[in-house]
Parts: structure tokens; C-alpha cells; sequence
């Protein structure tokens, strides 16, 4: 089968592999009908991810039919459509146990980072009881593409960020995993949901899909947030963009006692000027995703309550598949999302 795999940082090649099989009993096999690209896999093809090993197939966004199963898996049969998660946990560890499935000791970000992902036609998914979530009948596989990473991630940010009906909340930056925040945001009802980012055809696509929300760019977000909160600021702060400034404009845009949400990942190190934030009493929240609530956002898609389709821009075939790297890489051409099909 044909599987994009990263060869060293700055080289991804789409190579023949041989189709991938049950090793495990909790393991299942996946024909990919449907993946994606993450920007994620970009900072492996730069190289900025040190445990992602050379000659894995790259990617962990992706949806597909199960083709076989272990013999200790129950919640899927061969046959069933499913949605894989980004995290590989196994359920009965420490860590699990209480929820945090992205500490999971013998788990994490695996598939597509350390062991062969879903840029392919066929994967292997271990844990296949926690890393499956069926996709029902109504749900189609674009809408259900996104449940396993940025869904999860943006369920996540959204439930730790503790969002009240009277908040103000504000979420900085508008990209794939912003959008999605913003998706799962929206199921709280807060009293005004501001967007802040700073290209402008992406405050032109939140614009036109989510009239209801002000959106800002970074030179006008506090004065906007001041306005609206008798300058208090901003009642919850959800940090999605990892850009150069954006952690200093999250902790500043945030009133006293808010709490900020940070799920951006930073290429640098980021200050935290205390003396500067003295008696503000922030509460700060920070990580990655704990994607154990897929199936909460499977019913909520299957409810009509989230949809992430129109994410999708951009369709190419896993032949073209570099193609698509080079339009997401260099974000031209308004793509948000691109979905890769089998050729
Ligand atoms: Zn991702
Ligand atoms: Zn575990």
C-alpha cells in the first residue's frame, strides 16, 4: 500500500509498505477513507518533534472502515465506520483512570509520530476499544474527520475553561483547532464569544460562518474586550494561535480572576512576568488534549449541535498528497483543512 512516510526532517516520501496486520489483541486494522493534515505533521517534516521516529507513516487525523479486529476488542466489529483518536491510551493506567489520557504510561501521541499513522491506506490502531469511536449512520465521514484531534482538542479547551452564560470569552486565533474551539465555545452559550486573528482572510471566513461572534485583530482585542466589560476584560481567554505575542496578549486581555486556557503549542519559550500580573490572581491551564470525550462529540455532530465540514476547503487524492502539504505549508488560497481520499 501506498503510506506517506517521513524519511528525515525536511523529506516526506508517499512509499510502498506492506499493509499493516493485528500484532496485538487489542489492536485493530483501519482502511483509511478519509485523513488529513495537522500542522503538527508539519513541525515533524521541520524536524521540531524529537520523538517522531524516521520511517513512520506520518498522520493522525483520519477516518475509516474497520477491516479486522484482535481478539480482545469489543466496542467495534470489521466492517464498522470509525473515527481514530489522536492519542493511543490504554484505559486502566494511573493516568486513565482519572481521565488524563494524554499522560497514559504506556501511550500518548503515538499514531503517525512514533508508530505508523493514517496518511495511507491501511493502519493499525492500538487500544482499539479507546482509539475507535463509531461514526453513526447519519454522521458522514467529513463531518466526523476532525473528532479524533482538533474536535477533541477544542471539547477539551472549551470544558476546562469552566465557561459561564454571563462570560465574555475570548479565543485568540482562528485557525483549524481555533475554528473547532470555537464549534465547541458555542455549546456553552456564553454571553459574547470574541475571536481574535490576526490574518486577514481567516477573520473574513469566521465573518461569513459565525455572524453572531466579534471578531478582532490583535491590535484592537483589548480596547474591543474593555468595551464590552466595563474594561474588566475578558471573562475566560482560550489561547489557541502559538504565535509570537500571543500568550502575553492572552494573560493581558484576561480581568482578574478569569482563567486562561493555553492549548497553543509554542515553538519558543514563553515569560510569564509575574510582578507584571501580581494580584491579578489569574488561573492559568495549560496542555495537551485529553481526547477521552469522542464519543460526547460524535453525538453532538450526530445532534446537528457541531459541525466542522465547512473546515474542509481543499479535497485532494493520496497520489497528490504532497501537493496539498505545499498549499496548507504555505496557507494560500484560503485553505483551512484539506481531506486526502484513497486514490
Ligand atoms: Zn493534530
Ligand atoms: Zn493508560
Amino acid at each position: 500500500m501506498k503510506a506517506l512516510t517521513y524519511i528525515e526532517p525536511g523529506r516526506f516520501e508517499l512509499i510502498e509498505k506492506p499493509k499493516p496486520g493485528i500484532l496485538d489483541s487489542k489492536d485493530a486494522v483501519v482502511r483509511v477513507t478519509l485523513s488529513s493534515i495537522c500542522s503538527s505533521d508539519l513541525h515533524i517534516l521541520h524536524g521540531a518533534v524529537p520523538q517522531a521516529e524516521p520511517g513512520i507513516t506520518i498522520g493522525h487525523e483520519l477516518v475509516g472502515v474497520v477491516e479486522a479486529v484482535g481478539s480482545e476488542v469489543t466496542t467495534v466489529k470489521p466492517g464498522d465506520r470509525v473515527a481514530v483518536n489522536v492519542e493511543t491510551f490504554c484505559g486502566e493506567c494511573f493516568y486513565c483512570k482519572l481521565g488524563y489520557v494524554n499522560n497514559c504510561t504506556s501511550g500518548g501521541w503515538m499514531l503517525g509520530c512514533r508508530i505508523d499513522g493514517g496518511q495511507a491506506e491501511y493502519v493499525r490502531v492500538p487500544y482499539a476499544d479507546n482509539g475507535l469511536t463509531p461514526i453513526p449512520s447519519n454522521v458522514s465521514d467529513e463531518q466526523a474527520l476532525f473528532v479524533g484531534d482538533i474536535l477533541a482538542t477544542g471539547y477539551w479547551a472549551s470544558k476546562i475553561s469552566e465557561i459561564l452564560e454571563d462570560d465574555t470569552v475570548l479565543i485568540i486565533g482562528a485557525g483549524p483547532t481555533g475554528l473547532c474551539t470555537l464549534e465547541c465555545v458555542q455549546l456553552y452559550n456564553p454571553q459574547r464569544i470574541v475571536v481574535c486573528e490576526a490574518d486577514k482572510s481567516r477573520r473574513e471566513f469566521v465573518h461569513q460562518h459565525y455572524p453572531d461572534v466579534c471578531i478582532v485583530e490583535p491590535t484592537e482585542c483589548l480596547e474591543v474586550l474593555n468595551s464590552f466589560t466595563e474594561g474588566r476584560g475578558a471573562d475566560r481567554v482560550i489561547e489557541v494561535a502559538g504565535g509570537e505575542n500571543t500568550f502575553e496578549l492572552a494573560w493581558r486581555c484576561a480581568r482578574p480572576n478569569a482563567i486562561v486556557t493555553i492549548v497553543a503549542l509554542y515553538e519558543k519559550e514563553q515569560i510569564l512576568p509575574l510582578p507584571w500580573m501580581y494580584g491579578k490572581n489569574l488561573t492559568f491551564k495549560t496542555g495537551g488534549v485529553d481526547a477521552c470525550d469522542c464519543d460526547k462529540i460524535m453525538q453532538l455532530i450526530s445532534e446537528g449541535r457541531i459541525d466542522t465540514t465547512h473546515l474542509i476547503t481543499h479535497h485532494y487524492p493520496l497520489s497528490r498528497i504532497h501537493k496539498a502539504y505545499d498549499l496548507f505549508a504555505k496557507r494560500c488560497d484560503g485553505i483551512i483543512k484539506t481531506a486526502i481520499y484513497p486514490d
